[in-house]
């Protein structure tokens, strides 16, 4: 192992917190949300403290800072995924990074009747909703790739889904329910014959292996902040060069214009094109230096420490009579959010056990509620693992779930 996890927890003090029972906290929910480790709690504090200004205005001095403070990080999150700093474009998160490609399509009037938008039955919402709605303002329609019993993508319709009336595919890289890594590559490549473009949904993935823009293939890759140790807010798009050149913007307004007219607009090149407004500064800087901690650990480490904590937690929940994995049960192309059901009890139920004993882990369809009808089950728990976890913790889980049907007699 290339890190030592008791020292990397001495930077996330709200790691030693109880919860109201009085049981120590044993945060399982990384999936949702990361917590933040003390360096980048300080470049964020720092940037306030210090340089704090809007970004490319003012000719003063702390503009100049935060612009170079705003830039470096966009500096730091290319190198991070292999891009040039001109092709990442921050946003809010995710969800606006997929939003601002499907929207900027639309207003280019790339589709229309007759084309079609491919999709997958494990999206989140995010990835799934704004297709949805771009299906219905063009008249484009959408479909999908269904799942295997395993949950794995069924690629058996690949030749109907993929052809030259396919004007966009988007898919996740990483399910943020099964845990399933998808063959994003294998699908690009196919993809790319005929034209298509390929959006691929990072927020599992960036945060949790080696991802480099030039090797997934994709066209957009759009990932959060907030999922890999840093600050809520903020998140990326990265989109190839020449694509991004050649898309009008999402959201119109100040930082993003050339010259403006009273009736007419033109607008910068691409990243400021797409950057409305003053841009969330101090998360930037917070989401780079998560990226330096992120870095210093190494990311084929942080991969190959999560699929320990998998492994052990795959192996101790099917040791567990009536617990049934949600995704494949292998360590195969897959990452570490774990879900699962146990017979005869209510995944809420599971989890109100799991949390008065200090564990959070999330309950529920998670945002992706055609995976949780796709295997006809109301919810699963989801367990999410991350680089300040412990093998105890994995442990504290399964013993948790051995409790809750002591409990509810399952
Ligand atoms: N895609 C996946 C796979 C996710 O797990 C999430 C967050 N749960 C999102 C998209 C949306 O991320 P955000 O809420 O940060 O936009």
């Amino acid at each position: 192992m290339g890190f030592d996890v008791d020292v990397l927890r001495r930077d996330f003090p709200i790691l030693e917190r109880t919860v109201d029972s009085g049981a120590r906290l044993v945060y399982l929910d990384s999936g949702a949300t990361t917590q933040k480790p003390l360096q980048v709690l300080d470049a964020e504090r720092d940037f306030y403290l210090t340089h704090n200004a809007a970004v490319h205005r003012g000719a003063h001095q702390l503009a100049g800072e935060a612009t170079e403070a705003y830039e470096g990080a966009r500096g730091t999150v290319a190198r991070f995924v292999g891009a040039s700093a001109d092709e990442i474009v921050f946003t809010r998160n995710t969800t606006e990074g997929i939003n601002l490609v499907a929207y900027a399509l639309g207003n280019a009037r790339r589709l229309g009747p007759g084309d079609r938008i491919v999709v997958t039955q494990m999206e989140h919402h995010a990835n799934l909703v704004p297709w949805q709605q771009l299906a219905e303002r063009t008249g484009a329609t959408l479909d999908w790739f269904g799942l295997t019993d395993d949950g794995r993508l069924d690629l058996t319709r690949i030749d109907e889904l993929l052809d030259e009336r396919t004007k966009v595919l988007a898919v996740t890289h990483q399910s943020n329910v099964l845990g399933t890594l998808n063959p994003v590559r294998e699908l690009a490549d196919r993809a790319h014959e005929f034209g298509t473009l390929v959006v691929v949904d990072g927020a599992q993935s960036v945060p949790h292996r080696p991802v480099d823009v030039r090797e997934l293939g994709a066209d957009f890759l759009a990932f959060s902040g907030h999922k890999m140790l840093g600050p809520n807010g903020v998140g990326v798009l990265w989109g190839r060069r020449e694509l991004l050149a050649d898309l009008p913007p999402f959201l119109t307004g100040g930082s993003m214009i050339e010259v403006v007219e009273m009736d007419r607009t033109t607008f910068l090149p691409p990243p400021q094109r797409f950057e409305a407004g003053v841009p969330m500064t101090s998360q930037a800087v917070g989401l780079a230096a998560a990226v330096e901690y992120l870095e210093a650990l190494g990311m084929a480490e942080v991969a190959a420490y999560e699929e320990r904590l998998t492994a052990r937690a795959l192996e101790l929940l099917g040791e567990v009579p009536g617990v049934r994995i949600v995704g494949p049960a292998g360590l195969t192309d897959r990452g570490s959010a774990v879900s699962f059901t146990v017979d005869g009890i209510h995944p809420h139920d599971v989890g109100q056990v799991l949390d008065e004993r200090g564990v959070a882990v999330r309950v529920g369809h998670h945002c992706a509620r055609p995976i949780v009808k796709r295997y006809g089950i109301p919810a699963t728990t989801r367990a999410s693992f991350y680089v300040y976890n412990t093998p105890d913790e994995v442990d504290a889980l399964v013993a948790g779930v051995r409790a809750a049907q002591q409990y509810f007699g399952g």
